[in-house]
């Protein structure tokens, strides 16, 4: 470990307010726990409402009347920027940071979330001087009488509510784009992987972003994370995380009918058909499940195989899921870590044990690994039918359920029966097959012979309880920007 995540995991953290590290107003602190032992990591300043009430008053204040309100949209890119260039400054204490608190491997975290994080700030950096609106001709007014055109305004102060599974990437996907839009923010990472987004808060700093822009109030969903979705001077709270806990978002925005954005859960439909590259496909399907231990949102889930291959397909995705070296994500040898916690670890298991009630056979893993750290083993399960929770409700952990289809006709009502709608995967090699079911699938994102494949530039959200609004693209600017008609008489 670098003698700087020692240091920064044995230091008591405070919470950026205003520009300062400040401690709770509480004066109370909470834990976050190594999930390969168990045992606890860091000591957090616990934030609650009135913290955010501080937090939001100094996002007001930055956003009216601070020196961020005057900043030309090109010093604002170059901030951002800035911000991604300190993030690969040091990357990596950022993977060693986030291997730590989420338990996932550093090597993944050191080629996918660290090097996604910065891009992702580069991205929207160059939007910053790029946010444009239309002039607008009247259809019913005579010409020349009227000038009418649009403005595009940040839409204010924005509350942001991330999840554990991808803590420093949720961050920027969050960030990136209301910063550039010119928002202001009040960030409460997840109380399970605070450690990244407070690292990131030194380096705003370091960049020079002025105080109270960024804001971060690490706490616990049920108090922190609850005032800040229903304070009444937030204009916009995006919230990345559970169905169940998006729907609570949304009742607590209702009091002064806040904008909201939200990216849920999901759960995806695989679908490999016969005249697919069936190594390829095995090879897909077991990634789709298995990265970042199936804790994404968009994990190929449900893998639906054509019923000549079924057999194969299982067997070639159990002997990957058997491959996987479930190990401590400090362990070089580590393809998968520990899951996140103790009560993520807990409600895996449980569908773990509700599948094997309701009939389905484990043909790989099925249980938890060990009996210290959050390991559970890679899971494939058949025998599965669309009655079963294992197959309706998201388990976000390395668990699939593989199922038989007939042709596309039998796999379209199949893959789109669940309430969710974030991702899909296809394999095949018949372009025409593949592009005529990606129009049918109700999903906000559709690969084709690849998964998991994320750009900055690519939106990415979803259909029915998987959320409202796109993250990432152009798209997203769309949460985080007010439209302003303004019509003149000539
Ligand atoms: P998980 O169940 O996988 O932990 P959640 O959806 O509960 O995921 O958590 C995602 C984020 O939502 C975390 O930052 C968490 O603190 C926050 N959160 C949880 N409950 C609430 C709530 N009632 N109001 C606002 N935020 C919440």
């Amino acid at each position: 470990m670098e003698p700087s995540v020692s240091r920064f995991i044995a230091a008591r953290h405070r919470m950026l307010i205003n520009g300062k590290w400040v401690e709770a107003a509480s004066g109370k602190t909470f834990p976050t726990y190594d999930p390969a032992t168990g045992e606890v990591l860091s000591n957090i300043a616990e934030g609650d409402r009135e913290d955010i009430n501080r937090a939001v008053t100094a996002a007001r204040a930055a956003f009216e009347t601070g020196p961020w309100a005057k900043m030309p949209p090109s010093e604002r890119g170059r901030l951002i920027w800035k911000l991604g260039d300190l993030i690969e400054k040091y990357s990596e204490e950022f993977a060693q940071l986030e291997s730590l608190d989420n338990g996932k491997p550093l090597k993944v975290a050191r080629v996918a979330d660290v090097p996604l994080a910065a891009d992702h700030f580069r991205y929207y950096a160059g939007w910053a001087t790029k946010i444009e609106g239309n002039t607008i001709p009247l259809g019913l007014a005579p010409q020349g009488k009227f000038l009418a055109y649009t403005l595009r305004e940040p839409v204010g102060v924005v509350g942001q509510i991330i999840p554990w599974n991808f803590p420093l990437l949720m961050a920027a996907w969050k960030l990136g784009p209301a910063l550039t839009a010119g928002c202001c923010v009040v960030l409460k990472p997840a109380e399970q992987t605070p450690l990244s987004a407070l690292r990131l808060g030194e380096l705003i700093q370091e960049a020079g972003f002025p105080e109270g822009v960024v804001n971060i109030v690490p706490g616990y969903g049920e108090t922190a994370g609850a005032a800040l979705a229903a304070h009444p001077d937030v204009d916009k709270v995006a919230f990345t995380g559970s169905t169940e806990v998006g729907k609570l978002i949304l009742h607590a925005a209702a009091g002064n009918l806040k904008k909201v954005s939200l990216e849920l859960g999901g759960k995806s439909p695989n679908i490999v058909f016969d005249d697919a590259d069936v190594d390829k496909a095995i090879a897909g399907a077991a990634s789709a499940i298995f990265f970042n231990h199936g804790q994404c949102c968009c994990a190929g889930s449900r893998l639906f195989i054509e019923k000549d291959i079924f057999d194969k397909v299982v067997d070639g995705v159990s002997r990957h899921a058997e491959s996987i070296r479930v190990r401590p994500g400090f362990d070089p040898e580590c393809d998968m870590g520990p899951l996140v916690s103790e009560e993520q670890m807990n409600r895996v298991c449980g569908y773990l044990d509700s599948g094997k009630q309701e009939g389905a056979k484990a043909v790989a893993g099925g249980a938890r690994l060990g009996n210290k750290g959050y390991f559970v083993k890679p899971t494939v399960l058949i025998n599965t039918n669309e009655n079963m929770k294992v197959v309706q409700e998201e388990i976000f952990g390395p668990v699939v359920t593989a199922m038989p289809f007939t042709d596309a006709t039998d796999v379209i009502p199949k893959s789109n029966d669940t309430i969710y709608g974030l991702a899909a995967g296809i394999w095949t090699k018949d372009i025409k097959k593949a592009h005529a079911l990606a129009a049918k699938l109700r999903a906000g994102t559709v690969w084709i012979n690849c998964y998991n494949i994320f750009d900055a530039a690519l939106p990415f959200g979803g259909y029915k309880q998987s959320g409202w609004g796109r993250e990432m693209g152009h798209e997203v600017l769309e949460n985080y920007t007010e439209v302003k008609s303004v019509c003149a008489a000539l």
